[in-house]
């Protein structure tokens, strides 16, 4: 029977990351999963540049239940570590906007760095590794893979979320966590497209590409300050994303098309300067034209000129164009979500180590735990960080 110190289940970014630095730290790992190619979600990162890391990283730009439990992992393997690392293989990067930093050339480069650490730790990789049991056993772990047995002391679970099954999306980690007496979190599709009921739908669908900025609020007071995209589904674009992993169903979301205007100011000095300019002509100032004429088609702009427009009806426009109330009619769901969230509940796991507290040699690192960052880089953070702090682990015992 093979034995290793340490079987890596999922080689994605946090596996192939913890796996590297376990090996080199000493110890005999195995790295399996049931692709046929390495990174598979790396590759496809950031369109196909993959934003790697974020400059502005820090634990309140992560949801989970207990927002403590990512701190230790975060600040042992910071952002500057995996920069550090980035700039030892000589990938050229350049941050794009807000911190989020990406490959100039190609996603593959840190897929080939992560082989190239596994390598440097002699990591034996296994592809298409199908996984039908696994057991505790006296010395750690049994598991059997492509009915054939392997046999290890320590067992790292780093199968990854549920989206994008066509990248090899499992709830494998989930069902092991259960398995071994591990409370799993409810999962949700986070880092989504919302969907929209018919009516509005239909309206918007004529504005399929068209971005504009904006400020995103949730129900719940959360904001971001990014662009949205209209597609024909729906609403899509940075800020709808990362407002995706606050939304529950049902409730509204508040979208400010004109974030960076004092609209009523505007307004005011443009019916002063063009009293018969048309309400359309002022706006298309700001806004793009085809969002402005949707807006119309919609009853939400009065078909008059500035010096028409009344006191009400520039009021309720402000609340329109500022505070648009949308209740979404749903996700994209996992199909398109970049995130998975929840998943197993930190309490059961040590936040220094990622072992389970009740289940020696047991570990769970990336996505597969309830830490689910914004969009921007923060995910794959999590995963260099949570798997950086299981390979000490690993290599301590
Ligand atoms: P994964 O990368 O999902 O790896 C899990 C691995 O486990 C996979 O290879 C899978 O095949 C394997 N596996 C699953 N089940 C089994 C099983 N039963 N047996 C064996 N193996 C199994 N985050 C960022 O920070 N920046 C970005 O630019 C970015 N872009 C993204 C773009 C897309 C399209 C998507 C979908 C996600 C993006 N993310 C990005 C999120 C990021 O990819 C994930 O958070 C990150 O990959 C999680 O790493 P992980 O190692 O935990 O899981």
């Amino acid at each position: 029977m093979e034995q290793y110190d340490v079987v890596v289940i999922g080689a994605g970014a946090a596996g192939m990351f913890c796996a590297a630095q376990a090996g080199q730290g000493g110890c005999k790992v195995l790295l399996l999963d049931n692709g046929k190619k390495l990174g598979r979600k790396i590759l496809m990162s950031g369109g196909g540049r993959c934003n790697f890391t974020n400059m502005h990283t820090e634990p309140a730009a992560y949801l989970s239940e207990n927002p403590h439990f990512c701190k230790s992992a975060l600040a042992r393997y910071t952002q500057w570590d995996f920069i550090d690392l980035v700039n030892r293989y000589g990938i050229a990067w350049h941050e794009k906007t807000l911190g989020q930093l990406f490959c100039d050339d190609s996603a593959q480069q840190i897929v080939s760095l992560l082989e190239q650490e596994c390598q440097k730790g002699k990591v034996t990789f296994r592809l298409r590794s199908e996984i039908s049991a696994v057991e505790k056993t006296e010395q750690g772990y049994a598991i059997q893979v492509n009915g054939q047995e392997v046999s290890t002391r320590s067992l790292v679970v780093a199968s990854g979320g549920l989206s994008m099954p066509g990248l090899g999306a499992s709830p494998f980690g989930y069902r092991l966590a259960e398995q071994f007496g591990l409370k799993v979190l409810p999962t949700r599709a986070g880092l989504v497209p919302f969907t929209l009921h018919k009516p509005l739908l239909e309206h918007l669908q004529t504005l399929s590409g068209v971005s504009v900025p904006a400020v995103m609020t949730a129900a719940d007071g959360t904001v971001f300050r990014e662009s949205i995209l209209f597609t024909h589904r729906g609403l899509s674009g940075p800020a709808v994303l990362q407002l995706s992993s606050y939304w529950q169903p049902g409730e509204f979301v508040s979208v400010n098309l004109l974030p960076n205007l004092d609209l009523s100011a505007f307004l005011n000095q443009q019916r002063q300067d063009h009293p018969n300019q048309s309400l359309k002509n002022t706006l298309s100032l700001h806004l793009p034209k085809r969002l402005v004429e949707c807006l119309q088609t919609l009853g939400q702009l009065p078909e008059v000129t500035l010096k028409q427009l009344n006191v009400p009806q520039q009021a309720a426009l402000i609340e329109q164009l500022q505070n648009w109330q949308v209740q979404p009619n749903g996700t994209e769901g996992y199909r398109t979500a970049e995130v998975t969230l929840g998943g197993v509940d930190t309490r059961a796991l040590s936040s220094k180590t990622m072992g389970a507290n009740a289940v020696p040699g047991l570990y769970f690192i990336g996505e597969v735990v309830d830490v689910t960052g914004w969009l921007g880089g923060y995910n794959f953070q999590w995963a260099w960080s949570s798997a950086w702090a299981c390979a000490q682990d690993l290599i301590n015992q």
